[in-house]
């Protein structure tokens, strides 16, 4: 199967509400331009080099979205084109994120990631630390927008699971967007699930799939 054809395959079993990231890490930019000329625009990578030099190369109506852990030093990079950050993991990160955004003129679209998969090494808030965050946000991270949560489900074959997993994000997020009332605050983005978990993520809600190899195939890691 074509990059093109795996697109049309993915949009056509989502919901238009569902939006597509096709998650480009380790490809090349010419499997990007094939994604492109398909029609997608939303392109997910997770490393902050990568980004920067795949935006300087490819067509400018791209919109990036930055999906892996970020590290503080490394928010200047991104910060004159980011269109949304997903992982959002320390209230350290926010600040930054908030003095690079101020510096660029910008109001920079974020979202929290939340801890809800069973493995300990998954980065993110539980979900009283989410709920104490944002009843008190900080007046003053005003080029900060926080659009809505993500989250990745643990890797198991258990899809029950998965689906209760994702459940839990959905709920988090419901009651979140009833009780929180900063300016800075407008929940309507849910990012959940990549290749192996989607079709249920979906079913829960998610308004953000994250997919790479459903569309480009195995990553190959030595051309990192
Ligand atoms: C790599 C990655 C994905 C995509 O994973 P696939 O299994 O290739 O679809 C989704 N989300 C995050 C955070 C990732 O790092």
């Amino acid at each position: 199967m074509s990059v093109k054809n795996n697109i049309k395959l993915i949009n056509d079993g989502l919901k238009p509400e569902c939006k597509l990231i096709a998650v480009s890490k380790t490809q090349p930019t010419e499997k990007l331009m094939e994604a492109y000329e398909a029609g997608q625009r939303i392109f997910g990578e997770n490393k902050v080099q990568e980004l920067e030099s795949k935006h300087e190369a490819l067509p400018k109506d791209i919109e990036w979205h930055m999906i892996g852990h970020l590290q503080t030093n490394k928010v200047k990079y991104i910060a004159p084109f980011i269109s949304l950050i997903h992982s959002i993991d320390s209230i350290k990160l926010l600040e930054e994120i908030n003095k690079q955004a101020k510096k660029n003129n910008r109001i920079i679209s974020c979202l929290l990631q939340v801890y809800i998969a069973q493995e300990e090494t998954k980065f993110g808030f539980n979900e009283t630390e989410v709920i104490d965050l944002l009843s008190n946000f900080p007046a003053q991270f005003t080029h900060i927008k926080i659009i809505g949560l993500m989250g990745m489900a643990t890797l198991t074959e258990n899809n029950e699971q998965i689906r209760r997993e994702f459940k839990s994000l959905k709920l988090l997020f419901e009651k979140i967007k009833t009780q929180t009332k900063a300016d800075q605050i407008q929940m309507k983005e849910l990012s959940m699930g990549m290749s192996s978990d989607y079709k249920i993520a979906a079913e829960e809600g998610s308004t953000f799939v994250r997919i790479g190899t459903m569309i480009f195939g195995e990553r190959n890691y030595t051309i990192q």
